[in-house]
């Protein structure tokens, strides 16, 4: 079975493509540079590569980049979308991509007909961002959809990207009748298979690279084993439908740190939170879905210290006291 990964080199799609040819997939996978060794040897080293794994050339933003990559292909797995903070012009970096990229992607499904089912990553960036009060007791799941107004006020623009480009993507593929799930995962750790730093791994590189302040925000974590297996699941279990949000666990950056201190006592890790306002609270996120994708989450504690074990193997940090 052929099935198709969009930005293919990236951290979860790597995990991603690693699972699929496990699996027995062949994979066609689309990298912006087929010619960038950073984006494609760890890839091309994978199990089960040679064979079955094949790069394509493909650009978001170019329409009708992914037809040769989408062509003959029972799934598709698109999990392209620029994902950094700082930005210069929100349009044309994230929003640009993430949205019309989306639909550039769903146009090349929508006109072949062996794609069966279309697997989108989309985030939990674009469930829980809608102004709701989120407390301990309050518990999200995937009715939540975020708010694009309330988080363009905030100037949160990455959660702006992903939720326009999800809810574009659920009204083009009610319109053309493709088969989509939507896979929401939380902040992302755990073991990299990629030479470039990526932005989740890059929250916890900074508070053991000797931050002084870790911030005040509450996420909730998964690890990227899990993330890349749901997408599979999701695929593959003929009743998966609408949209699943993987989260592990919600804590705040000085839980983090707190497990940080318990994994590597003798490490240098930031003591306070930045600014003077109390704690963003926890709140939980539903895990009902995913569970009926057989996935049963990763530890925290784990999936910390999956991450600090790969930066430091990968050359990010080079602490003696790790
Ligand atoms: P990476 O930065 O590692 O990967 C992003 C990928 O998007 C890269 O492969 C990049 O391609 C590709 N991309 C960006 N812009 C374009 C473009 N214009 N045309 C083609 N490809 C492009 O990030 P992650 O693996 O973390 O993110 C992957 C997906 O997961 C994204 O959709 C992100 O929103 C989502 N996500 C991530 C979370 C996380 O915590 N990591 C949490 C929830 C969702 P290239 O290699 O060519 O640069």
């Amino acid at each position: 079975k052929t099935v198709c990964v969009t930005g293919a080199s990236g951290y979860i799609a790597s995990w991603l493509v690693k699972q699929l040819l496990l699996r027995g997939y062949t994979v066609k996978a689309s990298v912006r540079d087929p010619n960038d060794p950073r984006k494609t040897r760890h890839l091309l080293g994978l199990e089960g590569a040679e064979g079955r794994l094949k790069l394509f050339k493909a650009d978001l933003l170019e329409q009708g980049s992914f037809d040769s990559v989408v062509e003959g292909c029972v799934g598709v797995f698109h999990t392209a979308s620029p994902f950094y903070h700082d930005v210069l012009d929100p349009q044309a970096e994230l929003l640009d991509p993430a949205v019309k990229g989306t639909l550039n992607v769903l146009s090349s499904c929508a006109k072949t007909p062996s794609v069966k089912r279309v697997v989108l990553t989309s985030s939990i960036a674009a469930v829980a961002y809608n102004g709701k009060p989120q407390t301990p007791d309050v518990v999200v799941d995937e009715n939540w959809f975020s708010d694009p107004d309330y988080c363009k006020g905030l100037k949160l623009w990455y959660v702006v990207s992903k939720t326009m480009a999800e809810d574009s993507a659920w009204k083009f593929s009610k319109e053309k009748g493709i088969d989509m799930v939507g896979i929401n995962p939380a902040m992302v750790i755990g073991p990299l298979l990629q030479p470039i730093l990526n932005t989740s791994a890059a929250a916890i590189l900074n508070l053991i690279k000797g931050a002084e302040t870790f911030p005040n925000a509450t996420f909730g974590w998964v690890n990227v084993k899990d993330v890349a297996t749901a997408h599979i699941q999701a695929f593959e279990i003929p009743s998966a439908s609408g949209r699943y949000c993987l989260v592990e666990r919600v804590v705040h950056y000085s839980e983090i740190v707190n497990i940080l201190h318990q994994l590597y006592p003798s490490l240098q890790l930031p003591q306070t939170c930045a600014g003077d306002k109390p704690y963003v609270p926890t709140y939980q996120v539903s895990k009902e879905k995913a569970k009926s994708l057989g996935i049963e989450f990763i530890p925290l504690d784990v999936s910390l210290k999956e991450t600090v074990e790969s930066l430091k193997e990968k050359g990010f940090v080079h602490l003696s006291s790790l």
